[in-house]
C-alpha cells in the first residue's frame, strides 16, 4: 500500500493531523491499533481552546450535545481543607470513548482513510528517512509506503523510542487514575473541586497540583473522581495511587463528606503520563512527533488534548509544503520543533510559573486564596485573571499571559 502520508494513532492528536492534511488535499492513512470506539482513562475535559478545531471539523454541536458536564465554577480546596472558588469559561466534559470517537469521525470527513486494529510495529527507514511503517493488521502483516510519518501513538510511544527520541523529564512525570462513582455527595451541577494534598497525610508531601477532583456528570447522578500525584511526591508518600486515592476518601473531611455513600460504577483505574515544560525534539527526516508520544501534555492540568490536537494541526500545515518541496533534510524538519514551540511553549511555560509561584506550596496557595476573596466581586473572579493579576501585583513577579497559551 502507498500513501504520502500514514498518521499512527486515531486519538485526538492523530486524528486532528489526518483532518487537516486530507483537508489540504493529502492523500492520508489514519491507522490505530484499537477497535473504535476507544475508551481511554481520563478527566474527559475538552478544554474551550479546542473549540476553533472543533469548528473547523464540523462537530461543535455534537461535542456539545455529548457533554456530560459543562463546568463553569472551580472550587479550590486547599491542603487544610479551606477553599476558594473562581468563575471559569465553561468547558465539555465528554466521556473520551465518546468524544475521542466524534473527533476520529470528523477527521474522516475531509477525506482521511481509517484503518482500526492495525498495529504499527516499526518504521520503515530508508538512508535515514522515515518512509512508512510496517504493523499487524487483523492479524495479518502488513506494509505501507508512505512519504511522511505522523507518530502520534500516545504516552511512552514505541516509535519515537525506535527513532532514539523518546524522552521523559522527571520533574514531570505524573501519575493519574479516575473512576466514575453513583451515591457521591455535595457536588454542584457545573462545578468542578479540586483538592490539594491534604496536610494531614501519614508521611508529609506537598504536590504542587490537585491531588483529587471530583467533578458531577449527567446533572450530579454520577461522579467522575481522579488522582493526580507527580511520580516523586507519589514515591515519598510511600503508597500505591489506589492506597492513596482511598486514603483520601476515608481520611479528609471533604473526601468523607462526598464518598461515603459512594458506590463505584467502573473501579479506579489510572496510567504514567509524562509531561514537559518545553517541547523537546520532535522529529527526524520524514517523520513528526506529537501529543503524548512527545510528552507535550501539560501534565498538572489536563492540557493534554489541546497539546495533541494543536501539534496534529501544525504538523498538517508542515508537510503539505515537505511533500510539495520534496526537502526531506534534517534541517527542513527541525523547523517543526520550533513551529510545534511557538505554539505550546508559552501555554507550558504559564502552566509552569503558575505552579512554581502559587502553587509550588501551602502558603503561596492560602495567600492567593485570602487575596481572591478579599477582591472585590469575589466569587465570580475569572480564575486566570486572577492568577496573572495576584502573580503580578502580590509577587512581583511576571507571569506572561499569552494569547496562544493552551489554558482558557
Ligand atoms: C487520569 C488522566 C486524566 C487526564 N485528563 C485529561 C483531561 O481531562 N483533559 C485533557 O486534555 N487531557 C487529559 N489527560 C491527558 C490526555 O489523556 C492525553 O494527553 C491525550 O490523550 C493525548 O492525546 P494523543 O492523541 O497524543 O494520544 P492518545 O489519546 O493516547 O492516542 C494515541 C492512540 O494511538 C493508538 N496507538 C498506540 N500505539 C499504537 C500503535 N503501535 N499502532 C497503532 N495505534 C497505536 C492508541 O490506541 C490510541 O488510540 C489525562 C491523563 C490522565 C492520565
Amino acid at each position: 500500500m502507498k500513501k504520502q502520508v500514514v498518521v499512527v494513532g486515531a486519538g485526538p492528536g492523530g486524528s486532528t493531523a489526518a483532518f487537516y492534511l486530507a483537508k489540504a488535499g493529502v492523500d492520508v492513512l489514519l491507522i490505530d491499533r484499537e477497535t473504535w470506539p476507544r475508551d481511554k482513562v481520563c478527566g474527559d475535559s475538552y478544554l474551550p481552546s479546542l473549540y476553533p478545531m472543533f469548528e473547523d471539523m464540523g462537530i461543535m454541536e455534537e461535542m456539545k450535545a455529548a457533554a456530560a458536564c459543562n463546568p463553569k465554577s472551580l472550587r479550590i480546596i486547599d491542603p487544610d481543607e479551606e477553599y476558594a472558588e473562581f468563575d471559569l469559561q465553561p468547558w465539555l466534559i465528554v466521556p473520551r470513548r465518546i468524544g475521542d470517537d466524534i473527533i476520529r469521525r470528523g477527521a474522516l470527513t475531509s477525506g482521511a482513510d481509517f484503518m482500526e486494529n492495525f498495529q504499527a510495529e516499526e518504521l520503515i527507514i530508508r538512508r535515514g528517512v522515515v518512509r512508512g511503517i510496517r504493523g499487524i493488521h487483523n492479524n495479518r502483516d502488513v506494509e505501507v509506503e508512505a512519504d511522511a510519518v505522523v507518530i502520534a501513538d500516545g504516552s511512552h510511544s514505541a516509535l519515537a523510542r525506535q527513532l532514539g527520541i523518546y524522552k521523559e523529564d522527571p520533574e514531570y512525570i505524573l501519575y493519574a487514575g479516575r473512576a466514575y462513582y453513583d451515591g457521591v455527595e455535595g457536588m454542584e451541577d457545573g462545578r468542578f473541586e479540586e483538592f490539594y494534598t491534604p496536610s494531614n497525610l501519614p508521611k508529609p508531601t506537598y504536590s504542587p497540583i490537585c491531588l483529587t477532583w471530583v467533578a458531577p456528570l449527567y446533572q450530579g447522578k454520577i461522579a467522575s473522581v481522579g488522582i493526580t500525584i507527580a511520580e516523586k511526591y507519589l514515591r515519598e508518600t510511600g503508597m500505591t495511587l489506589e492506597g492513596l486515592f482511598q486514603w483520601w476518601c476515608e481520611n479528609t473531611k471533604f473526601g468523607r463528606e462526598r464518598m461515603h455513600n459512594a458506590r463505584p460504577i467502573e473501579k479506579l483505574k489510572g496510567w504514567r503520563l509524562p509531561g514537559s515544560r518545553k517541547i523537546e525534539r520532535n522529529y527526524v527526516p520524514g517523520a513528526v512527533v506529537i501529543g503524548d508520544a512527545v510528552s507535550s501534555a501539560e501534565a498538572a492540568f489536563e492540557y493534554g488534548i489541546p497539546s495533541a490536537m494543536i501539534g496534529g494541526k501544525v504538523a498538517a500545515s508542515f508537510l503539505p509544503e515537505v511533500l510539495s518541496s520534496g526537502d526531506f533534510s534534517e534541517k527542513k524538519f527541525s523547523e517543526f520543533q520550533t513551529l510545534v514551540g511557538d505554539e505550546l511553549n508559552p501555554g507550558l511555560e504559564y502552566n509552569a510559573n503558575f505552579r512554581d509561584n502559587i502553587l509550588a506550596n501551602k502558603e503561596t496557595m492560602k495567600q492567593f486564596q485570602n487575596w481572591a476573596k478579599g477582591q472585590p466581586g469575589y466569587p465570580h473572579l475569572v480564575y486566570d485573571d486572577s492568577v496573572v493579576k495576584f502573580t503580578t501585583q502580590v509577587l512581583n513577579k511576571e507571569i506572561v499571559k499569552s494569547d496562544k497559551k493552551i489554558t482558557q
